[in-house]
């Protein structure tokens, strides 16, 4: 057995779990803040929202109505003000949609299996989109008549326009993911026809029932007792009904905000918000009570509701006593207390208690297994969001009470991760991820930047604001966004952006988990590690290494060429083409040469791997039996028509690029010069209609000589293609895009066209041998 190799001061395996910043480890989804507005400095805006989209499927939603937890994190606001993370997370996603973008998220998998959610909102909708991708059936069961929860129908559209909800709703259901609307699961449906139905069920009915006041004179009031519920409903379907005249608006939530300045746009002469305690206490977001406060709203602070008035069932005043605040509470808050002797009345004919809200558990009756907490909501584990019974998980303000968005989408990731284990027969707990660097004993001393405060978007005036449900904030302009991106002190030393994984030129070991079979490996779990030049050496001296790796077991491999001796004629074409002088021929004795690898000088280019007439030589990672593995999986994740299959080089491509818009997925290889022959019938052989491979120039070759061999060995291919009878022009070659992603994008597509247009239907199998 080996040796263990410790690599010096516990350098990270995945690069992305360096030294994250305050931002991203402060968001319930973890996004890479740091990447996505780095990718924005750069001007970079559709790889920024593409990084956001890993974890967050309404950027367009969360960039104007999150609560931004990374903001207060960041160190910024200890020298002038926090970036404007969530303006430039709007501005991104307003780019794409602004140039006629649609949103999509690509499918990873073909999974079987069967899912219903019951809900809308943003934790059944992420659940079902993450569920969808990996290949599941699923159906969104849903009460209401427009998708989308509280975010359609409690959020005022003057903070989220529909149609930002809407595009990014219809990239979900472009998935397949099916909402059935107007079907309340209560009666026909009940939860057990869906739990025997579908493989799982995911809950997501967030909390629908509001809290009431429990003061005398409520029962007594038939007129003037109004639910915020339908009141905003109503506004969002856009038949929203004045409240009353003078109303009064009780709590010091976003919900009392928004129907405060929803009662002022119906038109009620006067709103009053009524809060039990002080200004600094109140959990709407700062920004909404400035709003609200300048469009003529009035909070009365410190103000307690303690008997509603009527007279013959119509409400006409409110008896409120003053509080002042004592000792902190469980939420930290100092607790209200009524001063005694301070009553006095508010007259008004309308009252709008908006002091929080719980699950509606009516649909609930009759089944098993699901507990509900004193606080009337659902019990789950919290790690994997399962309830008591098999089968049926729940999240977001279901299980939380009322939270935000961005919570709820952190619910729907983690229940659609438990409920893919869940169907494949896993357990729920999944093993822990990754592990996180420690950065040894490196310290950074760096000067803070000159004070410059963030630059605000414009808004709609107060005044204006006042009879209109249009949008208030207009957004970042792209100048904006660019000097604000710029504020960004990457804090953290690495900026994860990954760029260093593509542009490295480190020696490359190939790392899996120890005692993982050859087969299993096709699937990928094995990564490429770059690793300091002394470990490189040891690792090739040993052949195989151990790596310890905390308390895990891996083994180390060089990434290089292998040349199996037995097929090898030692004819020197590799030794000829290698630029680095990593294979030699040497002779063996008997009459016999043989070609020799240098492990410790090989990059693993695999243009060595091309030229071999006798197929003697493969590369440890990049065989050609993955690459067939590889082929195949993009055939068959393959939509609309023609099927192609597209190669491109690692380096000049990143991986970055090209996920979701392609309109096809993209095998990335070490070097195109590595592409043999085989690889490329083998694609056409497998049900490709065409083939592209897009490789670097010579001047931009990573290996410096790799795009030559490419270049002469793809005309090889061409030609052998015109000998069988196939049109030639269904393999082309071209070089990587100076633009970047979106001439990649025509590119592919362009590719797609003219196969298209010339009817080249795939020469599939069989066809080889007529
Ligand atoms: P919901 O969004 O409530 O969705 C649940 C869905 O389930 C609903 O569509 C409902 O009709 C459906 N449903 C319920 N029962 C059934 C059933 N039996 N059968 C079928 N369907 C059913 N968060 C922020 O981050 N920022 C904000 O600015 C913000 N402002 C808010 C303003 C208001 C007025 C409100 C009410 C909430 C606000 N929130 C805000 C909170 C945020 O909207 C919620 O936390 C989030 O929507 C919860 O998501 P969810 O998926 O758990 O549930």
């Amino acid at each position: 057995m080996a040796d263990t190799i410790r690599i010096k001061g516990e350098k990270p395996l995945r690069i992305k779990q360096i030294d994250p910043s305050p931002c991203s480890v402060e968001c319930p989804l973890g996004t890479n803040v740091k990447a996505y507005v780095s990718l924005i400095t750069a001007g970079r805006f559709g790889e920024a929202l593409e990084e956001v989209r890993r974890t967050n499927p309404f950027p367009g939603i969360c960039g104007r109505v999150c609560p931004h937890p990374c903001e207060d994190q960041c160190l910024r606001g200890d020298i002038d003000e926090p970036v404007a993370i969530a303006a430039l997370k709007r501005f991104i996603a307003d780019y794409e949609l602004r140039r006629g973008a649609i949103p999509r998220f690509e499918r990873l998998n073909r999974k079987q299996g069967t899912i219903a959610v019951i809900g809308s909102g943003p934790a059944g909708l992420t659940c079902a989109a993450d569920l969808a991708r990996e290949g599941y059936r699923v159906q969104i069961f849903e009460a209401l008549a427009v998708p989308g929860g509280m975010m359609a129908v409690g959020i005022p559209p003057y903070r989220l326009p529909r149609d930002i909800l809407r595009a990014e709703i219809a990239a979900i259901e472009a998935l397949g993911v099916e909402i059935k609307l107007n079907i309340r699961v209560d009666g026909r449906p009940r939860l057990d026809d869906l739990a025997r139905k579908f493989d799982a069920v995911f809950i997501a009915t967030g909390a629908q029932k509001p809290r009431t006041l429990g003061i005398p004179g409520e029962s007594e009031v038939q007129h003037g007792l109004v639910n915020w519920i339908p009141l905003l409903r109503e506004v969002a379907l856009g038949r929203g009904q004045k409240p009353g005249d003078h109303v009064l608006i009780v709590g010091g939530g976003n919900t009392a905000v928004d129907c405060a300045r929803v009662a002022l746009r119906l038109e009620s002469e006067s709103v009053q918000i009524l809060y039990r305690r002080s200004r600094e206490e109140m959990p709407a977001y700062r920004e909404e009570i400035a709003g609200a406060e300048e469009e003529g709203i009035t909070i009365n602070f410190l103000t307690a509701p303690v008997r509603l008035l009527a007279e013959k069932g119509k409400l006409v005043g409110v008896e409120c006593v003053r509080m002042r605040l004592g000792n902190r509470d469980r939420s930290g808050r100092r607790r209200p207390i009524p001063i005694q002797n301070s009553q006095f009345v508010f007259e008004c004919d309308a009252i709008i208690p908006a002091i929080g809200q719980e699950l509606d558990p009516s649909f609930l009756r009759g089944t098993h297994n699901l507990r509900i907490s004193k606080e009337h909501l659902l019990v789950v584990d919290r790690a994997t969001m399962a309830t008591k019974r098999k089968g049926v998980f729940a999240g977001g303000d279901a299980v939380t009470g009322p939270a935000s968005v961005v919570e709820a989408i952190a619910a729907g990731h983690r229940a659609a991760r438990s409920i893919d284990r869940y169907i494949n027969g896993l357990p729920l707990k999944s093993p822990q991820k990754g592990v996180r660097a420690r950065l040894g004993e490196l310290t950074l001393e760096i000067p803070p930047p000159p004070k410059r405060g963030r630059v605000e978007d414009a808004q709609i005036s107060a005044e204006e604001r006042q009879n209109s449900f249009d949008e208030i904030d207009h957004g970042l302009t792209e100048a904006q966004a660019l000097t604000e991106a710029e504020r960004c002190m990457r804090c953290g030393l690495c900026l994860e952006c990954t760029t260093c994984v593509e542009v490295c030129d480190g020696r490359q070991v190939i790392v899996k988990p120890a005692g993982l079979k050859a087969t299993e490996m096709l699937r990928r779990p094995e990564m490429l590690l770059r690793v300091p030049p002394d470990v490189h050496q040891r690792i090739a001296a040993q052949g195989v290494a151990s790596l310890q790796y905390r308390d895990r077991q891996y083994e180390a491999t060089v990434f290089t060429a292998r040349i199996n001796e037995h097929l090898c004629r030692g004819c020197g074409l590799c030794e000829e083409i290698c630029g680095y002088r990593a294979v030699q021929v040497l002779y063996r004795g008997d009459g016999v040469f043989t070609a020799r690898v240098d492990e410790d000088t090989c990059r693993g280019c695999g243009t060595c791997v091309a030229v071999c007439p006798s197929g003697a030589i493969d590369q440890s990672y990049f065989t050609s039996q993955r690459i067939n593995h590889l082929v195949a999986a993009t055939l068959q994740r393959h939509r609309g028509s023609p099927p192609v299959v597209v190669f491109a080089c690692r380096w000049g491509v990143p991986r970055k690029i090209g996920s979701s818009r392609m309109p096809s997925g993209i095998i990335r290889v070490m070097c195109t010069g590595r592409l043999v022959g085989g690889d490329i019938l083998k694609a056409f052989e497998k049900g490709a209609a065409g083939v592209l491979v897009i490789g670097c120039t010579s001047d931009d070759c990573h290996y410096g000589f790799g795009s030559l061999a490419a270049k002469e060995n793809l005309k090889r291919v061409s030609d052998l293609l015109s000998l069988l009878g196939f049109e030639p022009k269904r393999l082309r070659v071209s070089t990587i895009p100076t633009d970047g992603e979106a001439e990649l994008e025509d590119m592919v597509r362009g590719f797609l066209e003219d196969i298209e247009k010339q009817s080249m239907s795939p020469i599939g199998e069989g066809k080889w041998s007529e």
